[in-house]
């Protein structure tokens, strides 16, 4: 049973790591960024409150990561195991995280890896990504580009540059993750479930690496 957590700096490759995981492992991914989005694009009131976080480059209030954690946790696709991507992020969601699944899921966090990469390297990958806005597939316009152009290799969809992916948001998100987020290594650091990688490595490299810690 794998129940990962993905640390990291926006940009560290979380999501491109993620992807090759659930392909082999046949596990699911739930991304907290994924999800927020789509309540954006659908305009739902967790939308509307959480967009202006998301813009601004702040973290989006607890209560409501939280809560809209509760609620996907309800889903049975959890049961065969999970990566989570972008959460938990302070420490009152990991704290919320393992109450979470000790009482609804009656399991626990099995693997917490952390990819470490340069500040410089992460402001040049948030700039250059672009995602497909139908199925989340993610690119990089230099280091990871479309076959086609602007278009997403899966569907073909238009390929989209994040709102929030513009330098000055981009320091501003690195910002919040060097103050709170990457405390919780030291909160995951005595657990002996703690991992750390370079994510400075061609992906194929770190997902080799990866593997080797998920067996
Ligand atoms: P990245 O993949 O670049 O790290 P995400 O897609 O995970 O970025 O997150 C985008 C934005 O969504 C964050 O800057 C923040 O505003 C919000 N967000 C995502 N996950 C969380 C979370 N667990 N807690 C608070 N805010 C979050
Ligand atoms: P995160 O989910 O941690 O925010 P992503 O997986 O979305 O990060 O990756 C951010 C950007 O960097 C994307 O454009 C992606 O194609 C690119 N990228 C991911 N991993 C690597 C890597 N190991 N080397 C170079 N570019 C990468």
């Amino acid at each position: 049973m794998i129940n990962l957590i993905f640390l990291g700096p926006p940009g560290a490759g979380k999501g491109t790591q993620s992807a090759r995981i659930i392909d082999e492992y046949k596990i699911v991914q739930i991304s907290t960024g994924d999800l927020l989005r789509a309540a954006v694009k659908a305009g739902t009131p967790l939308g509307k409150e959480a967009k202006v976080y998301m813009d601004g480059g702040q973290l989006v209030p607890d209560s409501l990561i939280i809560n809209m954690m509760k609620e996907r946790f309800e889903s049975d696709d959890c049961q065969n195991g999970f990566i989570l991507d972008g959460f938990p992020r302070t420490t009152a969601q990991a704290v919320a995280l393992d109450e979470m699944l000790q009482n609804e899921l009656k399991t626990s966090v099995t693997h917490i890896i952390s990819l470490e990469v340069d500040d410089e390297v992460v402001v040049k990958r948030n700039t250059g990504r672009r995602v497909c806005p139908s199925c989340g597939a993610t690119y990089h316009i230099k280091f990871n580009p479309p076959k086609d152009g602007g278009k997403c290799d899966k569907d073909g969809e238009t390929l989209v540059h994040r709102d929030d992916d513009q330098e000055e948001t981009i320091r501003k998100r690195l910002g919040v993750y060097h103050d709170t987020t990457s405390l919780l290594k030291d909160y995951y650091s005595k657990s002996g479930k703690f991992f750390e990688l370079s994510g400075d490595d061609h992906p194929d490299k770190v997902y080799s690496k990866i593997k080797e810690i998920l067996g």
